[in-house]
């Protein structure tokens, strides 16, 4: 790091951040310069366990060699042709990505809310195209507290006050149903469901709190549209790669990261939305997959990105996928994820601070026992960072904890000690 910067306090660096930078987010007052497998490190040379992995994007660990590697060697190549002319990654990968999670195609974006607008726009095409929806009439479904991303169309069916008021008019064409209600979704699928086009859901809330939904959920809800010709659109923008214990959270309890068709546990939707860890955190990457049925409906002009499909984001995708398979990623998260809710649970029975812990694979939260205007989730993190781990409350009284996936069964026991003392230890 150059010199001049890295004198600078982590004090200056935060006023400037709020001096000069738009006060969307509340971050923790913690600095970070460097990052290395599971851990991270402040402007201070103090070293954390990152327990949130920027939201589920950096589940290979902080610049995983192999990643870094990648994409060295493309920026020295070739960065950005723009969809005008082909480039030589884009078709290698193309085809990767879409044998990787066993589809016939894929549109490549960058940010996750890219990737949910596409599909939104993939599936309403579709409605009219092929379902035979009467113009303009078409309607998605989607679920109450559910986030998936923050532009104007999503924000407009999201459940949050804070992220919607003041920011309307709205879009229309989305219809609510609590999330986890099976009698809810085939009540408007037989009541609207020749107008219903899609519906669109998280295999597990992960901002909401990570909810986990009850087992038949998912497959029930799947069942359901298929019957009522509605494509089942899934979210796994921060439940995939490997984060729940599977390829995929819609894989249920297989791990065989997207190559077995293992009757009842597969669910396979029929648009696949796949951001953050698609690229290991080190660059934007989304993709939308879904069969050619779905797909070629989207012809050229219809949509696009400038830096969508880039030969970086290609190669640098294709290498964090790689790394996810060769280090066994999801088996690994299913053991520790295991571990960890064993050991919270134990703290629960122990502590009347926190009421419960719930999750899958290594997507897990705990509540506390506490109202979600109290502050006490919020000092519960300044004592764990204080103690070398960071994590970030959600919804006030909720802990998200979600270290990458690269961790070793001794690194996440340290960790439960960690939590366990800081927890017994509070004020
Ligand atoms: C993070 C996230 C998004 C939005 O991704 P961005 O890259 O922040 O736009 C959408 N859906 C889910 C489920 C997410 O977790």
């Amino acid at each position: 790091m150059n010199a001049t910067i890295s004198a600078i306090s982590a004090a200056h660096l935060i006023e400037l951040e709020d001096k000069y930078g738009a006060h969307n987010y509340h971050p923790l007052p913690v600095v970070l310069a460097k990052g290395e497998g599971v851990y991270v490190w402040d402007v201070e040379g103090k070293q954390y366990y990152d327990f949130l992995s920027a939201y589920s994007a950096v589940n290979q660990g902080h610049c995983h060699p192999r990643i870094i590697n990648a994409l060295k060697k493309q920026a020295e190549e070739l960065t950005l042709t723009s969809r005008a002319f082909y480039n030589n990654q884009l078709g290698i990968y193309e085809q990767y990505v879409t044998e990787y999670f066993g589809f016939e195609k894929v549109l490549p974006m960058n940010t996750g809310a890219e990737g949910v607008e596409t599909a939104i726009k993939i599936c309403r095409k579709w409605g009219y195209e092929k379902k035979g929806i009467p113009n303009d009439a078409a309607k998605i479904i989607v679920c109450g507290q559910n986030f998936h991303g923050r532009t104007t169309t999503i924000i407009s069916f999201s459940s949050d006050s804070g992220a919607k008021n003041h920011f309307g008019p709205y879009t229309p064409g989305f219809l609510s149903i609590p999330y986890n209600d099976l009698g809810a979704l085939q009540h408007l699928l037989e009541t609207q469901g020749k107008e219903i086009a899609g519906f669109l859901v998280e295999p597990i809330q992960g901002e909401a709190g990570v909810y986990v939904p009850d087992n038949q959920f998912i497959t029930t809800a799947a069942a359901l549209c298929k019957q009522h010709n509605v494509l089942f659109i899934a979210d796994e923008i921060q439940t995939g790669i490997a984060r729940t214990g599977s390829l995929l959270a819609v894989c249920g309890n297989c791990t065989c990261a997207g190559h077995c068709e293992r009757q009842g546990s597969y669910i396979r939707p029929d648009i696949l939305i796949l951001g953050k860890a698609i690229s290991g955190g080190v660059y934007p990457v989304s993709a939308v997959l879904a069969d050619n049925h779905i797909m070629e409906v989207i012809h050229p002009g219809q949509h696009g990105s400038t830096f969508g499909g880039n030969p970086l984001a290609c190669a640098v995708a294709m290498e964090a996928l790689e790394v996810v398979r060769d280090e066994h990623l999801a088996q690994n998260a299913r053991n520790l994820g295991n571990i960890f809710r064993t050991r919270m649970q134990q703290l629960v029975e122990k502590s009347d601070l926190i009421v419960l812990v719930r999750g899958k694979g290594l997507l897990n939260a705990i509540v506390i026992n506490d109202s979600p205007e109290s502050e006490t989730a919020w000092n519960i993190c300044m004592a764990l960072a204080h103690s070398g781990l960071l994590a970030k409350p959600t919804h006030g009284n909720i802990i998200r904890f979600a270290p990458p996936l690269v961790m070793t069964e001794e690194q996440l026991h340290e960790c439960c000690d960690i939590i366990e003392h800081t927890i017994l230890n509070f004020k």
